[in-house]
């Protein structure tokens, strides 16, 4: 018997071994092996076995070493796990290893990773204390009452010694003994247990979407507030019913205790959860309660779409449309894809929830590859805000930070005693350059996207084709010499605004007000107690935050994100835009949105202040058709590295120009990167645009095969890219 195993060293290839006659019973596919590596000892996983024909053919041909070990019978890696990152690493381009390795905590497979023990009391019941002392009979007692415990906390509780202890078990009352005890992320005390909600009739009819015999992913439009988490949990529950597991994806910025506890309260200890801020011993304990069956769900972020949940029955992707989860270094997947493969892998149903959706979903969701639930109407009596988008181009507004509608709307605010948001699309990743006087972008002509503009040599450069032009010294429209390409800064609009409202007290949070731990949560707590009355602040608030005695929120700057050099900006707009006003009139209070402008006719703008996501998209979808944009190709970006600024240059042009005889392939100009010089590391970038990704994927492997790129230069294909700078 033969075995192929995947050591991690990035190699992209397998290694065959001998399996030793008295392994050959206990070996499993996905077990984590001990192998002899060149002169040293190495750890991998075993992919296949092989045997029969097979493996006599692979004998004859190599002088094969046996495995050293099997470092734990139960396997790391189901079957079906396994075919997930074969196809995970061919479709990213990206070693199979790597992608076994970002499928499972570093801190399970640490060599020194184990489960913590403590000395545990238990009562052996039945006995009788008359033989035993007042005192040890009253101890026994106690002990059968609490059903034993850990040995410290025991002492102390029952303000005894472990002398005490250890002579009622010499005396056959008790058992001491080490057991295992799981470091629990959620000690943060008892939380009460929920009960299933009653459900309005949409939610109804979307809970039975999920639950039908329908293979197909599920969709699940819901306005924010509409309720949508109360569907899952009721979808969970069923799946529960059926004996099978759940996986719940939640963007990391939104996976507050909040967000854990109502999962929590629901299903108490068969709940795992997987993110970030675990500690390893933690983390270890999780993913152990998932592999053993103990816990049935596992709620986390991207990465918890490969947790090795039994009898997967459901995979729920929250916010679909987000960023975070598409992972930004190798292996480069997308998890909501890999949530839909999983899902066809293993025969589970996988649900996509979002205010907004990805126009990728909701294409899949029109060519009916998705069944599309929706859920129009917000859930309890909470209204809809009032949009109102506020034209700048005006005399009295032009060039200013804050329009007169928007000061009249915080005014009334203070006088009622109500908050305001105010929110600023942050320019540092945006880098197009704009008239401050009529709001004018400089875009290409050839992409209809703006320009990025790079600093190094004063010049606007398309990501997308290669095309570049110098900054011009006018603005091209109304001739004024106003071109920026800096934004206002939350600093400017705070100390703009104190000059407005000298009385009024304001919190500002951006990354550098909550750079200090725990200030981003001091600035929102503040805020919360009502100690202040406006906060002025970036992306960050737009995200998952609910103030109930917030009536209104300002977007400053609307053309900034609309402005952005990417082909996703519209989209990307849409949704902050439906974000940030959802903050407002959460509760029983109505609330306004107001949206600053100078482009008021922009469709983006004028759905989203209507709320209506159907005719955005379908809007959208056309411009996306017409540019030859995602979701109707592929794109990704071949992303060069290097220290030596000539290497990389001269590297990248040559590859350029052979990938654009590459039939089936459009492949853009080689660029410099906006932020050409980041770290020492000169960085270019070539835009590929295909039908089908493997066209794509074909033209990256076929060309570092006849032009390896040398050691010192590094190339990584971004399948699906979502940054393009
Ligand atoms: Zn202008
Ligand atoms: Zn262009």
């Amino acid at each position: 018997m033969l075995v192929k195993v995947a050591i991690d060293l990035a190699l992209d290839r397998l290694f065959i071994y001998a399996v030793p006659v008295e392994l050959e019973k206990e070996l499993a596919v996905g077990q984590l092996l001990s192998v002899p590596f060149g002169w040293r000892t190495a750890r991998g996983y075993a992919f296949s076995i092989l045997t029969g024909e097979e493996a006599r053919q692979e004998e004859q041909n190599l002088k094969l070493k046996p495995i050293l070990a099997i470092v734990d019978k139960s396997p790391f890696f189901s079957t079906a796990l396994l075919q997930l990152a074969k196809e995970i690493a061919a479709y990213t381009v990206s070693p199979l290893e790597s992608v076994l390795k970002a499928a499972i905590p570093a801190a399970v497979v640490k060599p020194n990773a184990r489960p913590r023990e403590r000395i545990y009391v238990d009562p052996v019941p039945d006995k009788d204390p008359a033989a035993l002392t007042a005192r040890q009979q009253w101890l026994y007692a106690q002990l059968l009452r609490l059903d034993g415990g850990w040995l410290g906390p025991l002492c102390t509780e029952l303000k005894t010694t472990t002398a005490s202890l250890r002579n009622l078990a010499a005396a056959g009352f008790a058992t001491i003994a080490p057991r295992q005890q799981r470091r629990d992320p959620l000690r943060c005390g008892r939380i009460l247990p929920s009960h299933a909600l009653a459900l309005n009739a949409e939610q109804a009819a979307a809970l039975r979407t999920i639950l039908s015999d329908d293979p197909r992913p599920v969709l699940l439009h819901g306005i924010t507030g509409s309720g949508k988490t109360e569907v899952y949990l009721q979808a969970i529950a069923a799946e529960l019913d059926r004996g099978r597991g759940a996986i719940v994806m939640v963007p990391e910025i939104s996976l507050t205790p909040q967000t854990v506890q109502r999962f929590v309260s629901r299903f108490g200890d068969r709940i795992a959860v997987l993110h970030s801020a675990l500690s390893d011993g933690e983390r270890y304990d999780e993913w152990h309660r998932i592999r053993s069956g103990e816990a049935r769900v596992a709620v986390g972020p991207r990465s918890a779409v490969f947790a090795p949940v039994r009898n997967l029955g459901l995979i729920v992707v929250d916010e679909e449309h987000e960023t975070s989860y598409k992972q930004e270094e190798s292996p480069r997947y997308h998890a909501r894809d890999v949530a839909v493969l999983r899902g066809r892998l293993e025969g589970a149903r996988v649900v996509l929830g979002s205010a907004t959706p990805s126009l990728e979903s909701w294409v899949n969701a029109k060519k009916g590859k998705y069944v599309l639930a929706t859920m129009s109407r917000r859930a309890g009596n909470a209204t809809l805000p009032r949009v109102q988008i506020v034209d700048m181009n005006t005399p009295q507004d032009r060039g200013k930070i804050f329009s007169q509608d928007l000061l009249q709307a915080i005014q009334r605010r203070l006088d009622n005693g109500e908050q305001t948001i105010l929110f600023l699309n942050r320019r540092g990743y945006s880098r197009s350059v704009t008239c401050e006087n009529c709001g004018y972008t400089l875009s290409c002509e050839a992409c209809d996207l703006p320009y990025t503009y790079h600093r190094a040599d004063n010049c606007l450069r398309c990501h997308i084709c290669g095309r570049w032009i110098p900054v011009p010294a006018v603005c091209p429209q109304c001739h004024a010499k106003a071109l920026t390409y800096k934004g206002i800064g939350t600093q400017r609009a705070e100390a703009a605004l104190q000059a407005c409202f000298k009385r009024a007290r304001i919190l500002r949070m951006d990354a550098d007000s909550t750079s200090r731990k725990h200030s981003h949560d001091d600035i929102l707590g503040a805020f919360r107690r009502h100690e202040a009355d406006i906060l002025v602040g970036t992306q960050m608030i737009a995200k998952g935050l609910d103030f109930p005695n917030v009536t209104l929120v300002g977007v400053l700057n609307a053309d900034s994100s609309l402005n952005m050099p990417d082909f996703r900006a519209a989209e990307r707009t849409y949704q902050l835009l439906a974000q940030v006003s959802g903050r407002a009139g959460r509760a029983a209070l109505p609330g306004d949105a107001l949206i600053q402008t100078y482009s008021p006719e922009e469709p983006a703008l004028v759905f989203a202040a209507r709320g209506d996501y159907a005719a955005f998209a379908e809007q959208e979808l056309a411009a996306r058709k017409e540019g030859f944009f995602p979701p109707y190709c592929h794109l990704a970006a071949l992303n060069l590295r290097c220290k030596d600024a000539a290497l990389v240059s001269a590297w990248a042009t040559m590859y350029a120009q052979s990938l654009a005889k590459v039939s089936g392939l459009t492949a853009g100009e080689a660029v410099p990167s906006a932020l050409e010089k980041a770290d020492e590391w000169y960085r270019w970038q070539i835009i590929l645009r295909a039908v089908h990704p493997g066209i794509i994927c074909k033209a990256w492997r076929w060309l570092r095969e006849v032009r390896p790129a040398p050691k010192e230069l590094k190339v990584a294909l971004d399948m699906d890219a979502r940054t393009l700078v």
